[in-house]
């Protein structure tokens, strides 16, 4: 038995998707950019995608622009955003490497990063992010879901607090956990990144929604596609695969995530459920305490169960401890113990039983051991 519960590094790709990537890679090989017939059928497939995505978040086509990843889009918010005269960002202690490392890049050329904290369940506090809030401040990027503990952001309360102090200042959400999984809308929001491969999209597809009238600079310039805000000819295919997947997208079923939470509350002692009530139902995270996480981990790889230590979107894997949880403030023993399950709608309520009853196996073995105790 295969069991793949780690959706939030990435999805299996739809088949429809597949389908249809394979179709235009055969047919439809054109360059949107070219004069011909051939450019314009890539254009009308482009357009398509484009089309299915605005809707999806309630933006229009022309607010979409596609980009290589996620990671790309965020970057290209946080680095197209500041000016001379707008130096500081404000963001959380609990984003994505793809938000915290040019963040850190960011300060070493000189710019100023405000990170706000969160407590236990992952809330920030909006009386902080007040005091964060100066003149010279060109951005606030917050998550619109935790990748690690499925934790939903407050992003109309940022929002309405943004537009009492200063509207010019831009607000960008990394969506890439979010789009398509929850009621996601634009309203509020400047700057979005979403990522098709979250959402059983192709890999190496993303977006970035960006609001009609705002204006920020390019990351990547050549020959000006994109309405010369991304240039690189448009990977048509996998353009088509993310406009499919994100029109076939539906919220992971919640069953799954409490059959499992409760079956493992009603199985074992000591564990600490991570992921606050306010999260995302594809997400559970979960510390056994009194066990290393990666132990669990490949005790249920071996039984066909894939599960993460926390953030397997980033490739230094468990290397490190988890930032996320470690600015919850559990303590190194409760993030040593932390596994991710991450869950799509592939997974059914059969396979959680067999998940509970080899993850319960796997940790009172472990604890007889008593190696970590
Ligand atoms: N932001 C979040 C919250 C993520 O979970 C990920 C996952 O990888 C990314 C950004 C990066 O997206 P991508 O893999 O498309 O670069």
């Amino acid at each position: 038995m295969e069991i793949y519960l780690d959706n939030s590094a990435t999805t299996r790709q739809h088949d429809e998707v597949t389908e249809k990537m394979s179709e235009i890679m055969k047919e439809c090989y054109g360059n949107p950019s070219s004069l011909h017939r051939m450019g314009l059928d890539a254009e009308k497939v482009v357009k398509e995608a484009r089309k299915n995505l605005a809707s999806s978040i309630g933006a229009s086509p022309e607010e979409i622009f596609f980009t290589s990843c996620g990671t790309e889009s965020d970057n290209t918010a946080l680095f197209g955003s500041l000016k001379k005269n707008k130096r500081k960002i404000i963001t959380t202690r609990v984003e994505h490497p793809a938000i915290l490392e040019p963040c850190k890049r960011l300060e070493e050329m000189g710019y100023e990063v405000s990170y706000l904290d969160v407590d236990r369940d992952c809330n920030i506090s909006l009386d902080q992010l007040k005091s964060f809030l100066t003149e010279d401040t060109a951005l606030i990027s917050v998550m619109a879901v935790n990748n690690e503990v499925g934790k939903i952001f407050p992003l109309k309360e940022i929002a309405k607090i943004r537009d009492q102090v200063d509207k010019s200042i831009l607000l960008h959400t990394d969506a890439v956990q979010a789009l398509g999984k929850m009621d996601l809308k634009v309203s509020g929001v400047d700057l979005m990144s979403a990522s098709a491969h979250k959402i059983h999209g192709p890999k190496g597809m993303g977006m970035l929604y960006v609001r009609q009238g705002v204006n920020i600079k390019p990351y990547i310039l050549g020959g000006g596609q994109e309405k010369h805000f991304r240039s690189g000819t448009e990977n048509v295919p996998a353009i088509a695969g993310f406009g499919l997947a994100a029109k076939m997208a539906e919220p992971v079923d919640p069953s799954l995530k409490e059959y499992l939470k409760k079956g493992l509350l009603d199985g074992l002692d000591d564990i600490l459920i991570n992921s606050p009530l306010d999260s995302i139902s594809s997400i559970l995270n979960v510390s056994f305490l009194g066990t290393r996480g990666e132990v669990i981990l490949h005790s249920l790889e071996q039984e066909g169960i894939y599960v993460s230590t926390g953030s397997a979107c980033s490739s230094n894997k468990a290397a490190k401890g988890s930032h996320v949880l470690e600015a919850m403030g559990l303590s190194f023993k409760e993030i040593e113990g932390a596994i991710r399950f991450s869950f799509s709608n592939y997974n059914t309520l059969e396979e959680m039983d067999y998940v509970l009853d080899k993850t319960i196996n796997a940790v009172k073995r472990f604890r007889k051991l008593g190696a970590f105790r």
